[in-house]
């Protein structure tokens, strides 16, 4: 039978699909399981990530199908994009209002929830005369597991 859990990522996959079927889009097997991939992960895969973890169960998907899978998705607002600089972006399916905490030795990305920051839209509006649109704030700091590799080697 399957878990708690595994049906509840199996209703987000299926709202996905919906609001996919609703923007027009055709549902493809690989673009099903890169959805399912990312809905029942925590991790803020990157394109490569998400292309290594499937390639096995699609020989012929490319990075680059992955790659315009995920515009697709980006699109119809069922994921969101974590650009940093040069580095590859990170993908999040969680839509929910959330942060991220980062890890500086191992580049885990770890999600925790706390009130969304609106005074700080509110400040910087007032501050900068800005349209403010939305904000991304990101604690960084050395995971648990990271800890405890530093704490064995002493
Ligand atoms: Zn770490
Ligand atoms: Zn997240």
């Amino acid at each position: 039978m399957a878990s708690r859990v595994e049906q509840a990522v199996d209703k987000r996959v299926e709202q996905a699909i919906e609001k996919l079927k609703m923007t027009g889009v055709r549902m493809t097997p690989q673009r099903h399981a890169i959805l399912a991939y990312l809905l029942q992960t925590d991790t803020h895969p990157t394109v490569d990530e998400i292309y290594r973890a499937l390639e096995d169960r699609f020989p012929n998907m490319s990075v680059a199908t992955v790659y315009n899978n995920l515009k697709v998705f980006l699109e119809a607002g069922l994921v969101r994009e974590l650009a940093y600089g040069d580095g590859a972006s990170r993908y999040d399916a969680d839509m929910s209002e959330h942060y991220h905490a980062i890890c500086e030795k191992c580049g885990k990305i770890v999600d925790f929830e706390y009130p969304a920051l609106h005074d700080i839209e509110e400040a910087a509006q007032e501050k900068t005369e800005f349209a403010v649109h939305g904000h991304r704030m990101e604690v960084y700091g050395i995971c648990k597991e990271c800890q405890q590799v530093e704490l064995s080697m002493t």
